[in-house]
Protein backbone atom coordinates (compact mmCIF):
# COMPACT_ATOMS: atom_id res chain seq x y z
CA UNK A 1 0.00 0.00 0.00
CA UNK A 2 1.01 3.52 -0.35
CA UNK A 3 -0.18 6.84 0.91
CA UNK A 4 -0.45 10.21 -1.53
CA UNK A 5 0.84 12.66 1.08
CA UNK A 6 -0.10 15.99 -0.76
CA UNK A 7 -3.08 16.25 -3.13
CA UNK A 8 -5.02 18.61 -4.26
CA UNK A 9 -8.55 17.01 -4.78
CA UNK A 10 -10.70 20.32 -4.92
CA UNK A 11 -8.81 21.51 -8.04
CA UNK A 12 -9.91 21.32 -11.67
CA UNK A 13 -8.08 18.45 -13.11
CA UNK A 14 -9.06 15.91 -10.33
CA UNK A 15 -12.05 17.59 -8.73
CA UNK A 16 -14.47 16.78 -12.33
CA UNK A 17 -14.55 13.10 -11.16
CA UNK A 18 -13.08 12.42 -7.54
CA UNK A 19 -15.15 9.48 -7.17
CA UNK A 20 -12.82 8.16 -10.34
CA UNK A 21 -9.67 9.31 -9.32
CA UNK A 22 -10.10 7.64 -5.74
CA UNK A 23 -11.58 4.12 -7.65
CA UNK A 24 -7.89 4.54 -9.94
CA UNK A 25 -5.75 5.53 -7.17
CA UNK A 26 -7.32 2.64 -4.37
CA UNK A 27 -6.91 0.17 -7.46
CA UNK A 28 -3.37 0.61 -7.91
CA UNK A 29 -2.70 0.14 -4.14
CA UNK A 30 -3.30 3.68 -2.92
CA UNK A 31 -4.54 3.33 0.55
CA UNK A 32 -4.64 7.06 1.77
CA UNK A 33 -4.55 10.37 0.83
CA UNK A 34 -3.78 13.90 2.40
CA UNK A 35 -6.20 16.61 0.81
CA UNK A 36 -3.93 19.98 1.15
CA UNK A 37 -5.29 23.27 1.96
CA UNK A 38 -3.82 26.39 0.06
CA UNK A 39 -6.70 29.02 1.30
CA UNK A 40 -8.98 29.73 3.77
CA UNK A 41 -11.98 29.20 1.57
CA UNK A 42 -11.41 25.74 0.62
CA UNK A 43 -10.72 24.62 4.02
CA UNK A 44 -14.36 23.34 4.53
CA UNK A 45 -14.48 21.67 1.46
CA UNK A 46 -11.35 20.10 1.79
CA UNK A 47 -12.18 19.06 5.49
CA UNK A 48 -15.65 17.64 3.98
CA UNK A 49 -13.68 15.32 1.51
CA UNK A 50 -11.85 14.09 4.52
CA UNK A 51 -15.14 13.52 6.33
CA UNK A 52 -16.93 11.49 3.68
CA UNK A 53 -14.06 8.84 3.19
CA UNK A 54 -12.19 7.05 5.35
CA UNK A 55 -8.71 7.22 3.96
CA UNK A 56 -8.60 10.61 2.93
CA UNK A 57 -7.33 13.23 5.92
CA UNK A 58 -7.49 16.96 5.30
CA UNK A 59 -4.98 19.94 6.14
CA UNK A 60 -5.70 23.87 6.96
CA UNK A 61 -3.14 26.38 5.87
CA UNK A 62 -2.27 29.50 3.47
CA UNK A 63 0.00 28.81 0.91
CA UNK A 64 3.00 31.07 0.08
CA UNK A 65 1.14 32.63 -2.83
CA UNK A 66 -2.05 33.42 -0.93
CA UNK A 67 -0.18 35.29 1.74
CA UNK A 68 -1.06 38.84 0.59
CA UNK A 69 -4.93 37.90 0.42
CA UNK A 70 -5.23 36.40 4.23
CA UNK A 71 -3.29 39.39 6.21
CA UNK A 72 -4.69 38.20 8.84
CA UNK A 73 -3.88 34.29 9.52
CA UNK A 74 -2.97 33.96 13.10
CA UNK A 75 -1.92 31.12 15.03
CA UNK A 76 -5.29 31.10 17.03
CA UNK A 77 -7.52 30.75 13.64
CA UNK A 78 -5.26 27.15 12.50
CA UNK A 79 -5.67 26.21 16.10
CA UNK A 80 -9.22 26.29 16.22
CA UNK A 81 -9.93 24.44 12.55
CA UNK A 82 -6.99 22.02 13.32
CA UNK A 83 -9.33 20.59 16.01
CA UNK A 84 -11.66 19.14 13.55
CA UNK A 85 -11.05 14.93 14.08
CA UNK A 86 -9.70 14.68 10.42
CA UNK A 87 -7.66 17.50 10.21
CA UNK A 88 -4.31 15.96 10.62
CA UNK A 89 -1.85 19.06 9.45
CA UNK A 90 -0.65 22.22 9.60
CA UNK A 91 0.00 23.87 5.69
CA UNK A 92 0.99 24.05 3.01
CA UNK A 93 2.82 27.06 4.09
CA UNK A 94 6.42 27.81 3.48
CA UNK A 95 8.11 30.10 1.06
CA UNK A 96 7.95 30.94 -2.76
CA UNK A 97 10.75 33.24 -4.27
CA UNK A 98 10.55 32.08 -7.37
CA UNK A 99 6.82 32.64 -8.39
CA UNK A 100 6.95 35.81 -5.42
CA UNK A 101 3.33 35.53 -5.84
CA UNK A 102 3.14 37.65 -2.99
CA UNK A 103 5.22 40.08 -0.53
CA UNK A 104 8.22 38.58 1.19
CA UNK A 105 7.53 39.77 4.34
CA UNK A 106 3.88 38.69 4.34
CA UNK A 107 5.53 35.28 3.15
CA UNK A 108 7.35 35.41 6.08
CA UNK A 109 4.86 36.34 8.68
CA UNK A 110 2.03 33.95 7.60
CA UNK A 111 4.42 30.54 7.80
CA UNK A 112 6.01 32.04 11.25
CA UNK A 113 2.10 32.02 12.51
CA UNK A 114 1.69 28.25 10.89
CA UNK A 115 4.92 27.36 12.66
CA UNK A 116 3.65 28.44 16.30
CA UNK A 117 0.36 26.77 15.52
CA UNK A 118 2.21 23.46 14.85
CA UNK A 119 4.30 23.92 17.58
CA UNK A 120 1.02 24.57 19.68
CA UNK A 121 -1.21 21.80 18.25
CA UNK A 122 1.83 19.24 18.12
CA UNK A 123 0.15 18.45 14.71
CA UNK A 124 3.34 18.20 11.36
CA UNK A 125 4.04 21.33 9.46
CA UNK A 126 3.71 20.87 5.71
CA UNK A 127 6.64 23.08 4.20
CA UNK A 128 6.79 24.54 0.37
CA UNK A 129 9.59 26.05 0.06
CA UNK A 130 10.90 27.18 -3.48
CA UNK A 131 14.32 29.56 -3.81
CA UNK A 132 14.10 30.38 -0.54
CA UNK A 133 16.26 27.64 1.56
CA UNK A 134 18.13 30.42 4.29
CA UNK A 135 15.12 32.24 5.06
CA UNK A 136 12.79 28.52 5.12
CA UNK A 137 15.61 27.09 7.63
CA UNK A 138 15.59 30.15 9.14
CA UNK A 139 12.36 29.91 10.36
CA UNK A 140 12.08 26.92 10.79
CA UNK A 141 15.32 26.87 13.02
CA UNK A 142 14.05 29.25 15.34
CA UNK A 143 13.19 28.33 18.94
CA UNK A 144 9.40 27.94 19.91
CA UNK A 145 7.43 26.52 22.58
CA UNK A 146 6.67 22.52 21.71
CA UNK A 147 8.14 20.45 19.51
CA UNK A 148 8.23 21.18 15.74
CA UNK A 149 7.92 18.47 13.11
CA UNK A 150 6.76 18.22 9.73
CA UNK A 151 7.81 17.54 5.86
CA UNK A 152 9.30 19.52 3.03
CA UNK A 153 6.84 18.55 0.01
CA UNK A 154 7.36 18.64 -3.25
CA UNK A 155 11.12 18.56 -2.03
CA UNK A 156 13.95 20.49 -4.80
CA UNK A 157 16.07 21.82 -2.77
CA UNK A 158 19.87 21.40 -2.53
CA UNK A 159 21.64 18.61 -0.78
CA UNK A 160 22.68 20.70 2.07
CA UNK A 161 18.94 21.92 2.60
CA UNK A 162 18.02 17.91 3.12
CA UNK A 163 20.65 17.43 5.32
CA UNK A 164 19.60 20.48 7.71
CA UNK A 165 15.79 19.69 7.18
CA UNK A 166 16.60 16.16 8.11
CA UNK A 167 18.62 17.06 11.40
CA UNK A 168 15.95 19.54 12.65
CA UNK A 169 13.62 16.26 12.59
CA UNK A 170 11.61 16.77 8.99
CA UNK A 171 10.66 14.37 6.73
CA UNK A 172 10.86 14.60 3.09
CA UNK A 173 8.68 13.95 0.54
CA UNK A 174 9.28 13.03 -3.39
CA UNK A 175 7.17 14.02 -6.09
CA UNK A 176 6.89 12.72 -9.56
CA UNK A 177 9.51 15.52 -10.54
CA UNK A 178 12.23 13.10 -9.70
CA UNK A 179 10.75 10.81 -12.61
CA UNK A 180 11.94 13.91 -14.73
CA UNK A 181 15.06 13.38 -17.10
CA UNK A 182 16.67 16.87 -16.22
CA UNK A 183 16.12 16.12 -11.99
CA UNK A 184 19.84 14.40 -11.60
CA UNK A 185 20.21 16.75 -8.96
CA UNK A 186 16.68 15.31 -7.19
CA UNK A 187 17.71 12.04 -8.09
CA UNK A 188 20.75 12.24 -6.34
CA UNK A 189 19.61 13.43 -3.35
CA UNK A 190 16.34 11.40 -3.21
CA UNK A 191 18.68 8.20 -3.20
CA UNK A 192 20.12 9.42 0.19
CA UNK A 193 17.64 10.20 2.40
CA UNK A 194 17.09 7.83 5.53
CA UNK A 195 14.37 5.06 4.59
CA UNK A 196 12.53 5.88 7.80
CA UNK A 197 12.07 9.87 6.76
CA UNK A 198 10.73 9.07 3.14
CA UNK A 199 7.88 10.19 2.05
CA UNK A 200 5.96 9.89 -1.60
CA UNK A 201 3.33 12.46 -3.20
CA UNK A 202 1.67 13.24 -6.32
CA UNK A 203 0.99 17.10 -6.01
CA UNK A 204 -2.08 16.16 -7.98
CA UNK A 205 -3.44 17.39 -10.05
CA UNK A 206 0.57 19.23 -10.91
CA UNK A 207 3.63 17.20 -11.71
CA UNK A 208 2.18 14.30 -13.40
CA UNK A 209 4.97 11.46 -13.68
CA UNK A 210 6.80 10.05 -16.30
CA UNK A 211 5.35 7.88 -18.17
CA UNK A 212 2.02 10.10 -17.66
CA UNK A 213 3.39 13.78 -18.32
CA UNK A 214 1.21 16.19 -19.98
CA UNK A 215 -1.84 15.01 -18.11
CA UNK A 216 -3.66 16.08 -15.04
CA UNK A 217 -1.93 14.39 -12.49
CA UNK A 218 -4.42 12.49 -10.00
CA UNK A 219 -3.13 10.47 -7.02
CA UNK A 220 -2.85 6.79 -9.18
CA UNK A 221 0.10 8.57 -10.34
CA UNK A 222 1.98 8.21 -7.13
CA UNK A 223 2.57 4.61 -7.80
CA UNK A 224 5.04 5.49 -11.12
CA UNK A 225 6.90 7.91 -8.78
CA UNK A 226 7.76 5.17 -6.21
CA UNK A 227 8.53 2.63 -8.73
CA UNK A 228 10.88 4.90 -10.27
CA UNK A 229 12.29 6.00 -6.49
CA UNK A 230 12.75 2.23 -5.49
CA UNK A 231 14.62 1.87 -8.47
CA UNK A 232 17.26 4.83 -7.88
CA UNK A 233 17.42 3.62 -4.12
CA UNK A 234 18.04 0.45 -4.74
CA UNK A 235 15.13 -1.22 -2.99
CA UNK A 236 12.46 -3.28 -4.29
CA UNK A 237 8.77 -1.44 -3.99
CA UNK A 238 7.48 -3.36 -1.53
CA UNK A 239 10.08 -1.94 0.85
CA UNK A 240 9.20 1.39 -0.34
CA UNK A 241 5.96 1.11 0.03
CA UNK A 242 6.26 -0.23 3.53
CA UNK A 243 8.55 2.40 5.08
CA UNK A 244 7.04 5.39 3.40
CA UNK A 245 3.49 4.34 4.60
CA UNK A 246 4.85 3.46 8.14
CA UNK A 247 6.35 6.77 7.88
CA UNK A 248 3.14 8.66 6.98
CA UNK A 249 1.75 7.10 10.35
CA UNK A 250 4.41 8.06 12.54
CA UNK A 251 4.28 10.94 11.32
CA UNK A 252 1.10 12.12 11.40
CA UNK A 253 0.13 10.35 14.36
CA UNK A 254 -3.60 11.70 13.94
CA UNK A 255 -4.85 10.11 11.62
CA UNK A 256 -6.47 6.78 11.62
CA UNK A 257 -7.20 4.96 8.56
ZN1 LIG B 1 3.46 23.26 -2.63
ZN1 LIG C 1 0.43 21.50 -2.96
Amino acid sequence: MLIDSHCHLNYPGVAEDVPGVLARARAAGVGGFLGISTRRNEWDAVIAQADAEPDIWATVGIHPHEADLHPDTDTAILDDASCHARVIGIGETGLDYYYEKSDRDRQKASFAAHITAARATGLPLIVHTRDAEADTLALLQAPGDGVLKGVIHCFTASQAFAEQALALGFYISISGIVTFKNARDLQASAATIPADRLLVETDSPFLAPVPMRGRPCEPAFVAHTARFLATLRGETIESLAASTTANFFTLFGKARP
